[in-house]
C-alpha cells in the first residue's frame, strides 16, 4: 500500500505557518517559525506521513501554501 507524505521545501517556505494551522497535530514550528513534523527524527522533519484522515487537510495546505512550498508525494 502506498504511503503518502507531505514534503515541506524549506528553501521556498517563508515560515508563516499556515500549514501548521491546518495540520496542528502533525506540524509544529521551530524557533524561527518554520514548519516541521512534530514526530520523527531530524531527517524526517520535512517529510510528514499523511494518513487517510488527514489527506483532505494536507491537500488544502498544498493548495493554499502561498509559496508553493508543499507537495504530496506517494512512495
Ligand atoms: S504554508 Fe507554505 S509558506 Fe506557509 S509555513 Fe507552510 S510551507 Fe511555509
Amino acid at each position: 500500500m502506498a504511503t503518502t507524505r507531505l514534503h515541506i521545501d524549506w528553501t521556498a517556505c517563508d515560515g508563516r505557518g499556515l500549514c501548521a494551522e491546518l495540520l496542528p497535530h502533525l506540524i509544529g514550528r521551530d524557533e524561527w517559525g518554520y514548519p516541521a513534523a512534530l514526530t520523527g527524527g531530524v531527517s524526517a522533519r520535512s517529510d510528514i506521513p499523511i494518513g487517510q484522515a488527514d489527506l483532505e487537510a494536507a491537500d488544502e495546505a498544498v493548495a493554499l501554501c502561498p509559496l508553493v512550498a508543499l507537495r504530496l508525494l506517494a512512495d
